[in-house]
Order: structure tokens, then sequence, then C-alpha cells
């Protein structure tokens, strides 16, 4: 027998550019990874840029995760999970990726809701500063 789901289907929450940014930064979404997203800056550091990468998993923008994905490790095309709801992002720890260095990593965990179960993505993941602007590696294995 085919149970309906209980789960009450609520919309995504809209970001509009007024919007407090999703990825957990104080300024409105405009003032934070929206200007990254639309190609007008770049992410001055590591962190920001997994930041604006999680953002954009919240908006949906795959263009922007494609061309902040390092050429090497960039998958060809990339599908997100329309069921997934992406709730907050915590940034565990850092190394490097500031303007002085080329590489840095970023620890952090996002948190989601998927058919109304919610869960949780943890990653130390690697990055690199290519022609002046940060892109994602890969991720390092869990210790
Ligand atoms: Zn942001």
């Amino acid at each position: 027998m085919n149970k309906p789901k209980n789960a009450p289907r609520r919309p995504a929450a809209a970001v509009t550019p007024a919007s407090p940014c999703p990825c957990g930064r104080t300024e409105a979404y405009r003032d934070c990874c929206g200007p990254f997203h639309q190609g007008l800056a770049t992410a001055p550091t590591a962190e920001r840029l997994m930041r604006s990468r999680y953002s954009a998993f919240v908006v949906g923008d795959t263009g922007y995760l494609l061309r902040t994905w390092h050429p090497t490790t960039r998958p060809g095309s990339l599908d997100l999970e329309p069921a997934q709801r992406w709730s907050g992002l915590d940034i565990l720890g850092t190394t490097g990726g500031s303007a002085f260095h080329t590489e840095g990593t970023v620890e952090f965990r996002a948190h989601f809701t998927l058919h109304g179960h919610a869960d949780s993505q943890y990653e130390n993941s690697r990055f690199v500063r290519e022609d002046g602007q940060w892109v994602y590696l890969d991720a390092l294995p869990s210790v």
C-alpha cells in the first residue's frame, strides 16, 4: 500500500536581494554572496568562496557551483536534489585561504532537510587560488 507522505510541503524559502544571506553572515544576500553569484565580484578568501558555494546550493545556482570548481575535478554537469532544503552552515575551521595564500581548507557542516528528515553533511574541503580566483578542488579524506 502506498501511504501518502505526511511531511508538509513547504516551498523553498525564496532568497531575495534584501534577505539575510543564506551563508550565515549578517549581510544581506545582495551585499554578501549575491555579487559572487552574478559574476560582479570574486570571493576574496577560501572561506567566502565556500560560503558562496553553500549559498549557491540554497538558491540553486549550478552555474556558479561549476565555475567555482577546479577544472580537474569538476563534474560535467550537476543536478541538485530538488527536495533538499538547506537550512544552515557551520564553519568549523579553516587553514590558509587568505589573500596571501594559494591553498586553503574549510571544514564545515551544512544542515538540510530531505523528505522531512533533518540531516547534515560534513566536509573538509580543499580550495586553491588560480589566476587570483578561489576554486573548490576536492574533499580531504575524513580522519
Ligand atoms: Zn553570503
